[in-house]
Formats: C-alpha cells, sequence, structure tokens
C-alpha cells in the first residue's frame, strides 16, 4: 500500500500527461514556455485571484512573498510552532525574527489567541516590528481566516497564507490561496496538486506586488529590460514540462480528484471517531486533506498503532515529530514546551493515515480495523 499513490494516478492520467511532456520536448521551450503563463492563469481563475506567479517550489514560493512585501531584519513574522519547517525558515533566512504561536488544538492551525497575545507581546517590548502573519492551511484545511483577518486588521499586519498543503480548500465558496494579502502553494509531487518534481505558485490580488514578483523571481530584472536589474532577486521558476504536467492535473484535481479524497476522508471518519480524535473540519470549512491526521490517547498508543499499521504493510507517518520551538536554529529563543501546550500535544499524539483521490474503500476500512483493535 502507497501512503500517497503517485503511481496509480499516472496510470489513470498517463496518456494526457505523456502527450503533454512530449509536446514541451517537441517545442523545445523548456524556461518560460507558453504553457507557464497558461497555467498561472488557469490557476489565478480556479484561486479567484487576479495573478498567479509560478516559482520553483513552496519555499521559494514564501520567500519570494516576504520579500515584495519588504520583510527583512527588525521585523517580526508570526509563525504557527506546528508546521512544516519552511514556513519559519523561509522568514529567517531574509533575517527577519520568528515569532512562533501555539495552534489551536481541534484544527493543528493557528490560534487567533495565541496570535493576539504574541502580537501584544512583540508590541510591548518593542524591540521588532509586527509585520506579518504566515498562516499555514495544515493538512488540507484552512486557517481561521474570518478571526484571523480580524486581528491582522486591528494591528496593521499582512497575512500571508501558506496552502503548500492547502490547495482546493475552501471556506464557504471561497478558495484557498486567497485569504490573505498573497498565499503560496507547493507543487511537491505529494502535495494536494503536486507536479512530477519541485514547483510552488504566488497567489494576489496587488497588482503592484505581482509586478514585483515577476521581477524577484526573475534577479530582480526591470520589466522593459531583459538584463537590466533593479533589485536583488532569485532565480526561480517553474519548468515548462511541469506546467504542462500541471495543467492535465489541474483538471483531474477538480473533475473527481477533490471529490474523491474528501469521500476517502469521510470513510475514515466513520469508523473512526468513536474511538479515536479524528480531523475537525468546522462548518462551513472544506479540506483539500493533503493528510488525515489523527490523534491518540498518548504517544506509547500512537507508537503501537503504527507499528502494528506497518506490521501489516501500511505506511504511515508522524507529521510532524517535533514542533518548530524544539527544532535547533529556533531553541536559542528561550521558549519552553509549556508555552505551546497544543502543539507539544500535537508532537507527542498526531498519526497520518494513507489518504489519496485513488484509495480504495476496502483499503481504509482494513487500515482502520488495525487502528480499532490496537488504539
Ligand atoms: C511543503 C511545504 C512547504 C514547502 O514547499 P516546497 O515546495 O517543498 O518547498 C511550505 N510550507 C508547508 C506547510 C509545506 O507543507
Amino acid at each position: 500500500m502507497q501512503f500517497r499513490d503517485l503511481k496509480t494516478q499516472y496510470q489513470a492520467l498517463k496518456p494526457q500527461i505523456d502527450s503533454a511532456i512530449q509536446s514541451v520536448l517537441d517545442c523545445s521551450e523548456f524556461i518560460l514556455g507558453s504553457p507557464v503563463a497558461e497555467l498561472e492563469e488557469k490557476l489565478a481563475d480556479y484561486v479567484g485571484c487576479k495573478h498567479c506567479i509560478t516559482c520553483a517550489n513552496g519555499t521559494d514560493a514564501l520567500q519570494l512573498s516576504l520579500m515584495s512585501i519588504g520583510v527583512g531584519r527588525g521585523d517580526a513574522v508570526f509563525v504557527p510552532d506546528f508546521t512544516f519547517f519552511a514556513t519559519a525558515g523561509a522568514a529567517s533566512i531574509l533575517n527577519a525574527h520568528v515569532v512562533l504561536v501555539d495552534i489551536d488544538e481541534k484544527t493543528f492551525n493557528l490560534s487567533p489567541k495565541s496570535l493576539e497575545e504574541a502580537i501584544k507581546r512583540v508590541r510591548a517590548e518593542a524591540k521588532y516590528m509586527p509585520k506579518v502573519i504566515i498562516s499555514v492551511d495544515l493538512f488540507g484545511l484552512p486557517a481561521d481566516y474570518p478571526h484571523i483577518r480580524r486581528i491582522a486588521e486591528q494591528y496593521n499586519l499582512k497575512i500571508i497564507e501558506d496552502a503548500a498543503q492547502g490547495f482546493g480548500g475552501k471556506i464557504g465558496n471561497q478558495r484557498a490561496c486567497s485569504f490573505g494579502n498573497l498565499g503560496i502553494t507547493s507543487f511537491f509531487p505529494a502535495k494536494p496538486l503536486g507536479c512530477y518534481g519541485d514547483g510552488g505558485a504566488i497567489f494576489t490580488d496587488d497588482s503592484k506586488i505581482a509586478e514585483r514578483l515577476y521581477s524577484l523571481r526573475a534577479q530582480g530584472r526591470s520589466k522593459s529590460s531583459k538584463y537590466e536589474h533593479c533589485e536583488i532577486g532569485m532565480n526561480s521558476r517553474l519548468d515548462t514540462i511541469q506546467a504542462a504536467i500541471l495543467l492535465e492535473k489541474l483538471k483531474a484535481f477538480e473533475h473527481y480528484e477533490l471529490q474523491a479524497v474528501n469521500e476517502a476522508a469521510k470513510w475514515y471518519t466513520e469508523c473512526l471517531s468513536e474511538t479515536v480524535r479524528t480531523p475537525f473540519v468546522p462548518d462551513g470549512f472544506y479540506s483539500s486533506w493533503a493528510q488525515y491526521t489523527i490523534m491518540l490517547k498518548n504517544t506509547e498508543t500512537r507508537d503501537r498503532v503504527q507499528c502494528e499499521l506497518k506490521k501489516r504493510g501500511i505506511p504511515s507517518m508522524v507529521y510532524y515529530p517535533f514542533a518548530l520551538h524544539q527544532q535547533k536554529p529556533y531553541q536559542g529563543m528561550g521558549r519552553s514546551d509549556a508555552e505551546f501546550p497544543a502543539a507539544m500535544r500535537a508532537v507527542k499524539t498526531v498519526l497520518s493515515l494513507p489518504i489519496h483521490p485513488y484509495i480504495k474503500e476496502e483499503d481504509v476500512y482494513h487500515i482502520t480495523q488495525v487502528i480499532l483493535k490496537n488504539a
């Protein structure tokens, strides 16, 4: 059994994908060929944003977003303590000051209450300028944007939505990647919409920021003249081949994959919700299920369940075994486990189960039986 079955997906889409790749080979426009702009237009349309700027990966998308609004030394960037390392790393590499914030117990996403406390603390200390909130749509579920946006407005902060795992998620009819001043996603193969290598994208409604992002992804070059540069940028582009693949994968994603993965999540929840803590999706929210993550009663149970699954050839993962404040680059900030009770509880008890649009109901049933016997 596969944790995220990319082989079955390829077999289902093989004729279209093979021909998309072949057509790029035939025209040989490997960098910024026409499929790249076509994809950017389709993605912007899907998300409901004016602009989409593709780039080399999700981490670059975060870094470019921060650069586009001038984040650097002296600025405080608020980041959830429980996320993939890149969310914080992208800010630290620009010498910004990362302020870690505890998560909500139920959703695993940024806790608005802890966020507001952290902003007040940083303001009172007056050492760093509160500038940006990077909120993460962890495991596919959009963060609490109605609440986070109110806080951002009150304290005059910008929001970058890290939807690397959240592409396809919704609150009401509004889609993920559109909830902040900027939104980013990743096309790493195992993400909800993945390519066959690395890739990423940034979304914004702000035309000035979009202009700057096109420049920043190409060494800060000027719009009018190719070898004239207005600022220091990066070299971060999405390959034409990846764009051509994504154009095909986006069709399948829209037509049936997103529904299929939601169906799979429902099968899990129906079987498991009385025995373990199944993912909480608030009313009006819709997840794209990058992960289906349960919580067991303690670490011992979690490890035993994982071991029993493994014995039967069922892969499972601990996303994440460490909170960010426990990671070496952030240990020096002197934050203790006690300041992040929800993140620590997650670290100790979470387990992510196989989920993808091609998983069969009988596989889910088989997995849940092992969990029910051992939880
Ligand atoms: C995967 C991921 C990223 C980074 O994306 P890459 O394409 O791997 O660089 C950033 N944030 C989160 C939450 C992620 O899951």
